[in-house]
């Protein structure tokens, strides 16, 4: 049978699974001979049997029996016993810390006898009711479920009575009466009375926190953070000790580090004669901890002692809650301490100066999420004349201002006229995505981070704050309002910071991140930033380590540029249709309208110059880098105009209706898909519209002749998009060799270029050892991939029901944005297996936007690619985690 039940001497910090967070960091630092008050742990084993079958599992009762006993022979006294009572805490503790389980009861073990055992023991009457009361109010609030504001309403009561407004006043009989009204309310709510037996108190408020776990706060927040379901919580039981037994004594939190900034200092808050929860609990006015140097050095000094103890041994910054007890202090809780990106680079860096960590460790420490919340555009600290309305979840980062609209078309309507307009709605759905999309942000009432507004934000990389639960939105009338009684109207302008979740009333000015000035050239890590310089070592080391090549996806000389100072070893993706689009779409309809092939040819020979000067200028960006190209994909209509438009406007002209419109009509209809994604698009537009592919064929070649000449060093690769079958590569391989062979006889210069092809359907992924013998390089287009393997068409599934799908379950996270392992995984990897083995040279990359998700990033590593390729933006994110991914 497992063990359930763990002496806090005999578990360790590596023991979370069992023990959970605050069980293994209170056995650790118990072994570290740190003063831990003793206690023992219940295991989330016995929780998850619990939560499978309904009861305890066999052996527990006798193992936690041992354990008390021990306990109390070791503190010289029983657990509620009469004359001098041992009270302990029953604290949860699952293996990644929840909010909305079950919270803490202290002093278990007092009851009508032994209270009078404790204020003899304490000589203090006041305190001892005190915390008789504190243990009615807790248990009936967690155990028996007893709505909190009852216990708060009879203080209030009682306050008013003797005329104060502070719990310091009051004195024991005021306490006194407490317990006796705590007592009737518990009766009357719960329909049980208080339970006055010390272990039964004991082994209620046990299966209380087990079955906190599936509350449905705590329901919700798993859901979110992707904590699996099944992982139960532990129950640690420790000896109390008080914080609230006069001026001597109090209870504190502290950081070893500022968690915000990183800076090192004292930084944390202390409260005099209060127990535990009082500080957080925001009751009374805390002192700053460098106050507690003034009321007790020498507990300042062991905490200061303490907590450089607890750094050297984490090697990391741990947070603490401590309880002085008459001048004796006491360690109740540590961990390794949440911090913000920038703190998070800046105690990387600093724990490696110190020496305590190597530079792998740092950049494990670190994570491109932090580095991309760094980069995003943010508000100014301080301004004048702003007023913070609320905070709202942080779904989607970055920082927007404008105007507040309520409905879709007004977004929609005011965004057409260049106005900056923020979307507030209660919940967003599918007909708010033409809002959604005009707006510069979105801004929800209701729902968290899996809600409509959140994944289809994200999705679009589009500001948003959603569930800011205190405004009360008023779609029908156009207005929200906030606590203060603040009102918002249509027009009015606020402020979202996706990073953080804050609101703002008015405009605050934004500013671009210190780190983007950095990777642009404009700061060197020299000037003085230590976050900067942070960043710029780690990412340094980053680069070392990486194997996996980071590639860009754009297709303009400024964006290449770009590119290449954030980093990019080439271009992964350049995208021909923009070239297509503008003042050239005349030639396309007119290539798309041609009846003949002297028409045709007419309509390619004025483009031909035109993408020729594109590619010059995109390979002297990236002189000396390759540049992957890939041939149009779009289906042509898109370059046509709307269908529904021009029906109606021939059908309005009637007889008088332009000529060259009816036939563009024609045409237009013609081409109509009823499923463009999987229609004539592609390779398929290579092989069905003559010379199309060949002009951009030509235009590569002649541009990087043009660019050798001129002493440049172009590296072309042509890529074939939506293979499926290595028949169609074949056909436009062949033309295209024959077309390279022509320009290199033509012009001189020989410049070679590689050809290959996407997988981006099902069947080139399984067919990719016959493709490969056609392709001298693989782009995975991850998102055809997806599209293809799923059977989603992105642009509806994910406004249309992928919230549900989140709030199922039926993935963790939506797989446009994190590569699929599973699925899409699996046919990158047959292809990665089948493609190598028939050409051991073949050159891998991945060019979806999964490129630069650092999950994906990952999985391309293991999966063996040679590179990512990203939007410039996403660039130093895909190589942190590059690197990260190969330490
Ligand atoms: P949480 O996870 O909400 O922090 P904790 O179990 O840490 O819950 O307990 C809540 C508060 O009660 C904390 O301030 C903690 O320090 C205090 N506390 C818990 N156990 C004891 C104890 N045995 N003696 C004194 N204070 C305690
Ligand atoms: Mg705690
Ligand atoms: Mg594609």
């Amino acid at each position: 049978m497992p063990k359930f039940v763990y002496d806090f001497t005999e578990g360790n910090k590596d023991l979370k699974d069992l023990l959970g967070g605050k069980g293994a960091n209170l056995a650790e630092m118990t072994n570290l001979g740190l003063p831990v008050p003793p206690g023992f742990t219940i295991t989330a084993e016995a929780c998850r049997h619990y939560l499978a079958h309904g009861t305890l599992p066999a052996g527990l009762a006798d193992e936690v029996n041992t354990h008390l006993a021990a306990l109390e022979s070791a503190m010289g006294k029983r657990l509620g016993q009469s004359d001098d009572p041992l009270l302990v805490s029953v604290r949860s503790g699952a293996k990644f810390s929840m909010p909305g389980m079950m919270e803490t009861v202290l002093n278990v073990g007092l009851n009508d006898e032994s209270v009078h055992g404790l204020a003899a023991q304490a000589g203090d009457e006041r305190f001892a009711w005190d915390s008789y009361r504190r243990l009615i109010q807790m248990f009936g609030k967690t155990v028996l479920d007893v709505d909190g504001d009852l216990f708060e309403d009879a203080i209030e009561d009682v306050k008013r009575a003797r005329g104060t407004d502070s719990d310091g006043d009051l004195t024991a009989d005021d306490f006194k009466e407490l317990v006796g009204r705590f007592k009737a309310i518990v009766k009357e709510q719960a329909g049980r009375s208080f339970p006055t037996d010390p272990r039964e108190q004991m082994d209620l408020a046990v299966e209380a926190v087990f079955n906190s776990w599936n509350a449905p706060r705590a329901i919700l927040y798993r859901r979110q953070e992707r904590i699996p379901v099944d992982l139960g919580t532990a129950v640690n039981i420790c000896s109390m000790v008080f914080g609230n037994m006069g001026l001597d004594s109090g209870t504190g939190v502290a950081f070893t580090r500022d968690p915000a900034s990183g800076q090192q200092g004292i930084y944390g808050d202390y409260l005099q004669n209060a127990q535990g929860e009082d500080v957080v609990a925001g009751i009374r006015n805390t002192v700053p901890l460098t106050e507690l140097e003034r009321i007790d050095k020498a507990s300042y000094d062991r905490l200061l002692e303490i907590m450089e103890t607890l750094e050297n041994h984490y090697r990391d910054m741990c947070d603490i809650e401590f309880t002085i007890e008459r001048g004796k202090l006491w360690m109740l809780q540590t961990r390794v301490g949440k911090r913000t990106a920038a703190a998070a680079f800046r105690i990387a860096c600093q724990l490696f100066d110190q020496g305590l960590i190597d530079m792998d460790e740092a950049a494990r420490r670190v994570t491109g999420d932090q580095l991309a919340q760094l980069m995003f555009p943010r508000f100014a600290s301080k301004v004048d004349g702003v007023t913070k309305l609320t905070k709202g979840m942080n779904a989607s980062p970055g920082a927007a201002v404008g105007k507040a609209v309520f409905t879709s078309p007004r977004a929609v309507e005011l965004a057409e006229r260049g106005e900056d307009v923020i979307l507030v709605r209660r919940e967003t759905n599918p007909d708010d995505l033409a809002g959604m999309v005009a707006a510069k942000g979105v801004l929800t009432s209701r729902g968290g981070k899996t809600s409509h507004a959140a994944v289809v934000a994200r999705g679009m990389g589009k500001t948003c704050v959603c569930g800011a639960e205190e405004l009360d939105v008023d779609v029908k009338d156009g207005y929200f309002t906030a606590p203060g009684g603040v009102t918002v109207r249509e027009g009015d302008v606020i402020s979202i910071d996706g990073s953080s979740g804050d609101v703002y009333l008015g405009e605050v000015p934004v500013e671009d991140s210190p780190v983007v000035r950095y990777f642009e050239g404009e700061r060197s890590e020299g000037d003085g930033d230590d976050l900067v310089s942070a960043v710029h070592r780690v990412m340094e080391h980053a680069d070392a380590r990486a194997r996996l090549h980071v590639r860009a996806n754009c297709d303009t000389p400024e964006d290449a540029a770009r590119a290449r100072r954030f980093g990019a070893a080439g271009i992964g993706l350049c995208r021909t249709e923009h070239m297509f689009l503008g003042d050239r779409r005349q030639l396309v309809e007119q290539l798309i309208l041609a009846e003949d092939d002297e028409g045709r040819k007419a309509a390619l020979d004025a483009l031909e110059p035109l993408q020729k000067q594109d590619f010059e200028g995109i390979f002297e960006a990236m002189d000396g880098l390759p540049v992957t190209i890939r041939l149009i994909d779009p289906p042509l209509h898109e370059f046509l105009p709307d269908i529904t438009e021009l029906s109606v406007k021939v059908a309005l002209a009637g007889d008088a209706a332009d000529a060259k419109d009816r036939k563009l009509l024609e045409a237009v209809t013609r081409l109509h898909e009823q499923n463009p994604m999987l229609g004539l698009r592609g390779v398929r537009l290579g092989l069905v519209i003559p010379g199309l592919f060949g002009m951009q064929v030509r235009a590569i070649a002649e541009a990087a002749a043009a660019r050798r000449r001129a002493g440049g060093d172009p590296r072309p690769e042509i890529m074939i998009p939506l293979v499926g079958a290595v028949q169609e590569l074949e056909a436009v391989r062949d033309e295209a060799r024959g077309i390279l062979a022509e320009v290199a006889e033509a012009s001189g210069v020989d410049v070679p270029a590689l050809i290959g092809t996407m997988i981006e359907l099902p069947r080139a992924a399984l067919t990719a050892g016959q493709i490969a013998e056609a392709a001298e390089f693989f782009s995975f287009g991850t998102n055809d991939l997806t599209q293809t393997t799923w059977g989603f068409s992105r642009d509806d599934v994910e406004a249309a029901f992928f919230s549900q799908y989140l709030e199922l379950g039926i993935f963790g996270v939506s797989p446009f944005e994190t590569l699929d392992r599973e699925g899409v995984g699996r046919l990158i990897r047959i292809a990665v297996e089948e493609g190598r083995r028939a050409r051991p040279d073949l050159h891998l990359g991945i060019c979806g936007e999964h490129g630069g998700d650092p999950d994906s990033v990952h999985f391309c590593h293991e999966a063996g690619l040679d590179y990512v390729s990203c939007s410039p933006f996403r660039i130093p994110v895909a190589r942190l985690e590059a690197g990260r991914a190969a330490i």
